[in-house]
Order: C-alpha cells, then structure tokens, then sequence
C-alpha cells in the first residue's frame, strides 16, 4: 500500500536532533515559556518576515487569540470561506462573534475576493482567509477592500507554512496569522502547536498576556486570559524541523508538478496555481471526481490510499445546526467532488509514478 502520508518517516530523519532537544530541555528545569520557545519564536518570526511571533498550544487557539486581541466580540462580523477546515470558523463562533460564510473560488478553492463585498454590513470587523491546502489567498483585491471598509485581515495559514505571495511569506500579509504545527502539517510538532506572527506591537504585548493567565507579571492579571503556550519540549523539535521547511516544501512541489504535468484524465479535475509556483506549499494535492467513491475504491484496490480534506462542509456540520438549510452550491460540490493524492517530503518518486499510471488508467464505473 502506498501510504497517505507517513509521519514516522517524515520524523525519523530528525531523530538524533529529537532527542538531543529533549535531553537538553529536560536538564534545562525549566519547562513553560522558557528558552526555546523563545529561540522558536524568534527564528520563525525572521523566517516570515513579521517583527513578531508568539508560540501558542494549537493553531485554534491561534486563531481564537487573534480574534480577542482585537477585541471582536458578540454583534460583530468576520467574513470566513465557506470552504475550509471547521477550525476556522469554530475561532469566531468562540468568540461570540458571527461568521458570515462566503464562497470560494472553484478553480483555486480559496476566498473569491469578487464575493466579499456584497456580505459586509456595519458590523463586519474582519476578513479572515484561508490559505488552503497550501495556496496563497488572492490577497490584492482582499486588501483593498479591507481598507476600503477597514476591517482586519486575519490569515489562517494552518495549511501554508512557507508559501509566498507577492515576494512576501504568507503570515506576513495582513494585520495578524494564525499557524498550526499539528503533526501532519508541512511544519509539524510531535504534538500540538501553534504560532501566531504579526508586525502590529500593541497585539503582540496583549497576546504575550492573554496566552499566559492574561498576567504579563506572575499574579498580576489586567485580562480574563488563557492558558496556552506553546510546550517547551516542542519548541526545539520545530527549530530544528524549520531548517528544513524550505527544502521539504520544494519536494512537494516536485511531486505536484509532476502530477500536474503527468496526470491526463478527462475524470480527473487538477488544481489550478493561480501566482508564481511559491505560491503554494501543496500540504496536499486536491483533485476533482464526479464519481468519487468509485476513484476511491480504485485506488484502494490498485494500493494507493487517499484522503478527502473535507467530506462535510461547515455549514452542514451538525454543531452549525442553524445553517443547514442554507445553500453553497461552490462549496457543496467541491465537497463532494475532492479527493486528495498522497504527497508528502518523504514520498519515493517511483511510487510518484505509480500513482500518476494508475489515475490515468482510471475509468469510471
Ligand atoms: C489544522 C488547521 C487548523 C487548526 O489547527 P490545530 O493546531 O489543529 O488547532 C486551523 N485551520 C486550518 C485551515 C487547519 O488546517
């Protein structure tokens, strides 16, 4: 079988430099908000770009931060794609604010920023995008109509790390982003993590307090905070696995391309690299079947697995009850059309290969 995607390889290449971190961290005795985190955070704030970075427990946390550092709240707006990982939208919804769903573009499956205006209304504070499955929102006409409207651009960049747009890194493109270093990300922790980057110092001072008890001093609280910091133990890993962000994520742009160039199917819908090819990232490499579960069971039955990033939109989700009546045609079929092929920086070329034989080879029932 051709694995989705096999983390323990992706790991095991670091492995003396694993566990050299965590001997390290272990006689340091010192385990919350200590030197590594802020070695991390400083390093990823230089690779972004941004002045800042602030390691936080998880990307929703991130997100969710963001959002109560700008202070948007019950009664306020953000705009959010209709189609992206439920995380996304749970950050606004936990905040008390309204997510005002908007669909995406079919062709690239981000934000259409041709979409955003007719949803804003007096209440709207922010726009956030989504950088998904690894490709840059079109951020040019999203920034002009948040300054048209001023409202703030959040960025979830949960799928993106490394991607550029424009000559500048995503997390680097608007007033403040969120990162995920969930294990499976293309920067991944042996755990949970997350990072928030911005160049907006008021946000940074007040998200250094809300992330640790609201309390910038020990037992001196100004804010209702959180706990959520990014672990010690961690840190260190993602230092290490960040030299190698860079060479990892062209090795999944090798294998796209070929699957760009080599895939032929009348079945088969590729995805479309609306800039230069930085950027996008390929966290993973979405195709479009009108059939899909039969190309699933192909595929399964020739040995290749393959994954759906997402079966259910979030409107349909039964926790967003209130929106299941609702219709995003866009979103629905990309929903239920998508089926992700493996990719990942660990991926034999030979199995590349194998894969693109088999696609083409595929015939719809
Ligand atoms: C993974 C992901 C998140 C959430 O990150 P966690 O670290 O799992 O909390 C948010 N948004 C998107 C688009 C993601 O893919």
């Amino acid at each position: 079988m051709i694995p989705f995607l096999d983390l323990k390889k992706i790991n095991l290449r670091h492995e003396e430099a694993i566990l050299n971190s965590v001997h390290k961290v272990l006689h340091s005795g010192w385990y919350i908000l200590g030197e590594e985190v802020k070695s991390f955070e400083s390093k990823f704030a230089d690779y972004c770009g941004t002045s800042y970075c602030l390691g936080v427990a998880n990307g929703l946390d991130a997100l969710e931060l963001i959002i109560r550092a700008y202070d948007i709240g019950i009664g306020d707006e953000v705009i959010v794609p209709s189609n992206t990982y439920i995380a996304s939208i749970l950050s606004v919804s936990a905040n008390g604010a309204t997510p005002v769903l908007v669909e995406p573009n079919l062709m690239t499956y981000n934000l259409d920023p041709d979409k955003i205006e007719e949803s804003i209304t007096p209440n709207t504070k922010a726009i956030l995008v989504v950088h998904l499955y690894g490709q840059s929102c079109n951020m040019r006409p999203i920034k002009r109509i948040a300054e048209k409207y001023n409202l703030k651009v959040i960025e979830d960049c949960a799928q993106a790390h490394g991607a550029v747009y424009a000559s500048r890194k995503v997390g680097n493109l608007g007033d403040a982003a969120a990162f995920s270093f969930y294990p499976g990300k293309n920067l991944g922790a042996l755990g949970d993590a997350g990072a928030i980057t911005t160049n907006d110092e008021d946000l940074y001072r007040n998200l250094q307090a809300l992330r640790n008890y609201g309390s910038h001093k020990k037992y001196e609280n100004i804010y209702k905070g959180y706990n959520s910091r990014l672990d010690e133990f961690q840190a260190p890993i993602l230092s290490e696995k960040l030299k190698f962000l860079d060479l990892d994520n062209k090795f999944r742009r090798d294998i796209a391309t070929y699957y760009l160039n080599n895939i032929v199917n009348e079945h088969v819908a590729l995805p479309y690299v609306e800039e230069g090819p930085e950027s996008h990232v390929w966290h993973v490499f979405v195709v479009r079947t009108p059939d899909r579960s039969d190309f699933i069971n192909y595929m399964n039955q020739q040995g290749i697995q393959t994954m759906i990033h997402y079966p259910i939109p979030p409107h349909k989700q039964e926790a967003y009850k209130e929106w299941n009546e609702l219709t995003f045609p866009i979103s629905e079929k990309i929903h239920s059309e998508i089926v992700s092929l493996p990719i990942s920086p660990v991926m034999d070329m030979e199995d590349v290969k194998r894969i693109v034989e088999v696609v083409n080879e595929y015939r719809p029932n």
